[in-house]
């Protein structure tokens, strides 16, 4: 199966600087998304180690990756970006969320860490697949609080973990068929600004991933653009 994939990164409206970093390989089926987050330039380190270290550790990777070695690529930026953390005063503190998708064999491959998601365009609709590590996700899966309370929650942005706050951190791994469907993951740049139905009907009008990627962060922007966004789209292709 041949996958076409496209990414797209914007500072957005209200930010400084863009801490939001990703990567793409549609040869190898990876795609990665961070967030990062804490003072100065910190944040933006942090969303890059992150990226880097996942895309060097599953490339070094020959024979397929396995649910353990993502796992494995996932701790080691964390630890990463740990160590960096404690070596440099100007770095205390900084962290990120990440999600790293891995396509191949009819299955897709997922591993998340914060608040950033990946969802699947099916015939039934838009699925997401990640659960966000924050107590306001937990209160909108227990049905305390609706969809739109919590896309506005101004606590949404806290979460119960990141990588590089601890020497450990609980990757949350999870396998799903595959077969060609269109693939998103984002940062919640995106996901604050617009609801599921709104990224649904964009990705639904925009096949190509380059042009759905264009409109998603144009309309993330249009709705206020209060964080950096960043989006990477991928499917199956004819060819
Ligand atoms: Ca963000």
């Amino acid at each position: 199966m041949a996958i076409a994939a496209a990414a797209m990164t914007d500072v957005g409206k209200r930010r400084p600087n863009n801490e939001d970093a990703y990567h793409i390989d549609d040869a190898r089926g990876i795609f990665v998304v961070a967030d990062g987050m804490g003072g100065h330039l910190a944040g933006e380190v942090a969303s890059r180690i992150a990226v880097e270290v996942v895309r060097s550790t599953l490339e070094q990777r020959r024979n397929g990756i396995s649910r353990r070695v993502l796992k494995e690529a996932v701790e080691a930026a964390n630890l990463e970006i740990y160590r960096r953390s404690h070596q440099d005063r100007s770095l205390d503190h900084m962290g990120t969320t990440v999600v790293v998708a891995v396509v191949g064999n009819g299955h897709l491959l997922l591993a998340h860490v914060g608040d950033s998601r990946a969802y699947l365009l099916t015939e039934e609709g838009l699925q997401l697949l990640t659960d966000d590590h924050s107590l306001v996700f937990q209160w909108l899966k227990a049905g305390r609080i609706s969809a739109e309370e919590a896309r506005c929650h101004p606590q949404r942005a806290g979460l119960l973990q990141a990588l590089g706050m601890d020497v450990e951190v609980e990757v949350d791994l999870q396998q799903v068929p595959y077969n060609g469907e269109t693939l998103l993951l984002c940062s919640d740049g995106l996901t604050d600004m617009l609801r599921d139905e709104e990224i649904e009907e964009i990705l639904r009008c925009q096949p190509d991933p380059a042009q759905a990627c264009q409109a998603l962060v144009q309309e993330a922007n249009a709705a206020g653009g209060r964080d950096n966004i960043t989006v990477v789209v991928a499917r199956e292709t004819a060819d």
